[in-house]
């Protein structure tokens, strides 16, 4: 049977505008039976910070979400988010989410306050993870991503937004144990099998295209998609953006591991087609060449630590750095520190020890990271 992605024009995060399209798009790919029961939305918070920016799920979608649960007859609705760098204060106010649940009833989760270990038998890296306690109380996950580009995966959306649900900076640790990109794309589908989302919504209304996933460029994209499988919906929006969607490990290996989709050929789109809103100038992140390609399916870390010192490097820009220390505390190798030089405090980089996990650039909140050979 075809797995259905529900395909909808939305122009902007106007609510009347985005409760009928999130509506349009929940039927077309066949609708979710939520009624009496407890849900976990999970947006995409990687930062704390302005909606405009494009970096988080936008709130207003969120809300739209929210209303349209409530309506099909939810129990009680949990939203809540981990960044990479998540500090004490994380409130998820700037980004405006959290002011959402207080004006709708939902509940705000700190996904910091308590945490459980979930397990899938068929993991291919790794067969238990630690993630946020709530998932335990909830009957079912939503993945709410945004349509980002993003530096170390080439592409995030409904997979990758899981990768949330496990609490602040033990993400690094995940880093540090698949250090490339097919490895980590592997860990992420046994996250997605031991989380088992019942749907994902993406926001693409307004995506982020360039250096992603927290310093890229927010670009209209006008767009919601809708699907009970976080693959198939993958698949789409990233050959909406321009990529060949083999490209994105995390689609490729579901193929392979036949997580709801055999082929491709097995996703139908319900609504707009993919040809009409294709876009053929989306700035994406370069593939990798043929070499690392080879590296990366021969799983041997001799090869995997050859491969790193090939990658692109993160570059600390002194001028552009307010000394915020964020780099640092995510970094999982303890490739970088503070130094002091002619001009105060910069940051240091020992780049035999950096595994190229990018996560500096993610969580720098003034883009003084650049990722360059
Ligand atoms: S310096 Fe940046 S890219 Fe290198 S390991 Fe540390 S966080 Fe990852
Ligand atoms: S490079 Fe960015 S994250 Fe690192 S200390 Fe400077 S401003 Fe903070």
């Amino acid at each position: 049977m075809k797995v259905k992605v529900g395909l909808v024009k939305c122009n902007t995060y106007d609510s009347e505008e985005l409760d009928k399209a999130l509506e349009k798009a929940m039927r077309l790919s066949g609708g979710i039976d939520v009624k009496g029961k407890s849900l976990l939305l999970k947006p995409n918070i990687l930062q704390d910070t302005d909606p405009a920016k494009a970096i988080s799920t936008h709130p207003e979608f969120v809300r739209s979400v929210i209303k349209f649960m409530k309506k099909e007859g939810a129990a009680e609705i949990h939203v809540g988010d981990s960044p990479g760098s998540h500090k004490p204060d994380f409130s998820g106010r700037k980004s405006g989410i959290r002011q959402v649940t207080e004006e709708t009833g939902a509940n705000w989760i700190d996904f910091t306050k308590g945490s459980t270990i979930i397990r899938t038998e068929t993991g291919k890296r790794t067969k238990k993870f630690t993630v946020t306690s709530i998932i335990e109380k909830v009957d079912m996950v939503i993945s709410l991503p945004k349509m980002k580009t993003h530096q170390f995966m080439l592409y995030t959306g409904a997979v990758k937004n899981l990768f949330g649900l496990i609490p602040g900076y033990t993400k690094s640790t995940y880093h540090i144990a698949y250090l490339t990109r097919n490895n980590f794309g592997e860990m992420l589908l046994d996250l997605l099998e031991a989380v088992k989302p019942a749907y994902s919504i993406m926001d693409a209304v307004i995506g982020m295209e360039g250096p992603g996933p927290g310093n890229g460029y927010p670009r209209p994209v006008k767009l919601i998609l809708a699907s009970p499988n976080a693959v198939a919906l993958d698949t789409i929006a990233s050959t909406i953006i321009g990529y060949d969607p083999k490209l994105i490990p995390t689609n490729y290996f579901a193929l392979k591991r036949n997580l709801g989709l055999k082929l491709f050929s097995d996703i139908s789109v319900e609504g707009l087609s993919v040809n009409d809103v294709k876009i053929d100038d989306f700035k994406l992140i370069k593939s990798r060449n043929s070499l690392s390609i080879i590296f990366d399916y021969l799983h041997l870390r001799v090869f995997e630590r050859l491969q790193q010192k090939r990658k692109p490097k993160p570059y600390f820009i002194e001028e552009k750095c307010i000394k915020c220390g964020e780099c640092i505390k995510i970094c999982a190798s303890n490739a970088n520190w503070f130094e002091e030089g002619p001009n105060g405090k910069f940051v240091a980089v020992d780049y035999n020890k950096c595994i190229r996990c990018y996560c500096c650039h993610e969580v720098c909140p003034v883009d003084a990271i650049e990722i360059r050979k």
